[in-house]
């Protein structure tokens, strides 16, 4: 069933349309290259015939110049008896077309005397003809004719049978014949043997691929390391395997949090209300739980749209109001809402900004992410510590920077803080997620931006968002 499958899918296969391309191109090529030799060998046949007919004439009108008719008459004779009377004859034709001498031409029953010719050879240029005789149902003759004149108006006709030269062609037709089929043959061959050996390699891409459908996505195509075609195909299909798998692990990881993050608010909702449903209690504690409940709820609604906000802004939907903004404003706008919490922490919040910097921004999101980057400076920077906003230009970038004296990142941590739900490993027993950092990155990148960071644990950490920068303008557009 499947052989039946295979074969009927035959003719569809790049395979196969390939070898019959290469059979087709192969045989009209040699095909040509036959007729351009064949008719060079026919040419050089018939050169050779004209030739020897043109020097027997020659002869023939010495003879007659020298010894006269009779010697010439017995000469024709000689001269055919001794080639063969089938294979040539010559006949002497005077004025009035009368025939004054002639070699036995019983053999050539059927030739006559054209007249055209003739009158072509007494204007005194030999003419010459192929002609094809009948000689029995199966049988055709053919022969080549000249017409030559000798002299006082005497014409020498002669023939000469083309019979070998027609067996020399015939069996160069079956030799090429012969040599035309191996040739197609062997170009199907090879043609299918080239073809198959190239596909075998997209055959393996296909058999990778049925394997990652039926869920393994561990599988690889095997590089060759030529560098041709099909080995760029395979590693581009290996990194986009790559690129899947890895999207596939985060997207798990992402779940796993989620469930993880949100297992502790819920536990945390079903033990209030089940503690609160033991017993009969007073008005004022079924308030407390209730408000535990919708803090609880508000945490977790908070995740959500965060998560929410973070895929907006990574797949380019989050929609931007995009202003002309001051950064310097928005640096001030930020210290006024952090200032509270940082004096109760008893940190020192400064802005540093003394010109006007201006980016093409959404002026809530990016006050948004850069609220993120003061709230981790004040979380992880103990008491008196210094922070600080400062607006700047670096190149064509216009620069908001975050920085603080707090505990500072490890190296090998830098790289992870920006992933979704990554919290530092001092960081786990405190407040968070770990989103701010994720969503303010989303934020800037969907904004064209970048955000740096530069830490040394103990020291401190500077975080810097960078925008382009856009030309103030005294009227802004919003
Ligand atoms: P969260 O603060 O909720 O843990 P974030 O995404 O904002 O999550 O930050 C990820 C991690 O990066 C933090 O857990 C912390 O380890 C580290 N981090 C971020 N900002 C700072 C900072 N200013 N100083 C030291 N560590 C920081």
């Amino acid at each position: 069933m499947f052989c039946v499958k295979r074969i009927r899918d035959l003719p569809r296969t790049i395979a196969f349309k390939l070898t019959i391309w290469y059979a087709v191109i192969f045989a009209i090529s040699s095909s040509i290259a036959f007729i351009v030799f064949y008719v060079m060998v026919i040419g050089s046949v018939h050169g050779q015939t004209d030739t020897y007919l043109l020097d027997k004439a020659e002869e023939m009108r010495s003879l007659l110049a020298s010894e006269g008719l009779k010697a010439l008459e017995g000469e024709i004779n000689r001269e055919a008896r001794a080639l063969g009377t089938k294979r040539v004859f010559f006949r002497l034709i005077g004025r009035d077309e009368r025939i004054l001498a002639s070699s036995d031409i019983s053999g050539w029953r059927r030739i006559g005397i054209d007249g055209g010719m003739l009158k072509m050879a007494l204007a005194g240029k030999p003419a010459f003809k192929t002609t094809s005789m009948i000689e029995s149902r199966q049988q055709h003759r053919r022969a080549r004719i000249l017409y030559i004149p000798l002299s006082d108006g005497m014409i020498l006709q002669m023939g000469l049978s083309l019979r070998n030269e027609g067996k020399l062609l015939e069996s160069f037709r079956e030799v090429f014949t012969t040599a035309m089929l191996i040739v197609i043959t062997m170009a199907g061959l090879g043609g299918w043997f080239l073809a198959h050996r190239a596909l075998r390699r997209v055959a393996d891409v296909t058999s990778v691929a049925r394997e990652i459908s039926k869920g393994s996505l561990k599988s690889r195509v095997p590089l060759t390391g030529t560098g041709d075609e099909i080995d760029r195909l395979a590693s581009t299909f290996n990194e986009m395997l790559d690129h899947i798998q890895k999207l596939v692990s985060e997207m798990r990881e992402i779940t796993d949090n989620i469930a993880h993050d949100m297992r502790s608010p819920i536990t945390r909702i079903r033990g209030s209300a089940e503690v609160a449903l033991m017993q009969e209690r007073r008005a004022e504690e079924y308030q407390e739980t209730l408000a535990e409940i919708i803090s609880e709820c508000d945490r977790l609604l908070s995740l959500i749209n965060v998560t929410l906000d973070i895929s907006e802004a990574e797949s380019g939907l989050m929609k931007l109001n995009m202003k002309r903004v001051d950064l310097s404003d928005i640096a001030r706008r930020i210290a006024e809402m952090f200032r509270p919490v940082a004096e109760e922490k008893g940190l020192n919040l400064q802005v540093k900004a003394e010109s006007e910097v201006y980016a093409m921004a959404d002026p809530n999101r990016l006050l948004q992410a850069a609220a993120n980057l003061v709230d981790n400076a004040l979380k992880y920077t103990p008491p008196e510590g210094d922070i600080t906003l400062s607006v700047d230009m670096e190149g064509d970038h216009a620069v908001l920077g975050v920085s603080d004296t707090g505990v500072g990142i490890p190296p090998e941590e830098i790289s992870r803080i920006f992933r979704r739900f990554y919290r530092g490993d001092r960081s786990r027993s405190g407040a968070g997620f770990g989103l701010g950092l994720s969503i303010a990155q989303a934020i800037v990148h969907a904004h064209g931006g970048e955000i740096h960071v530069d830490s040394s644990p103990g020291e401190g950490s500077t975080f810097k968002i960078l925008l382009k920068a856009a030309i103030p303008n005294n009227t802004s557009s919003g």
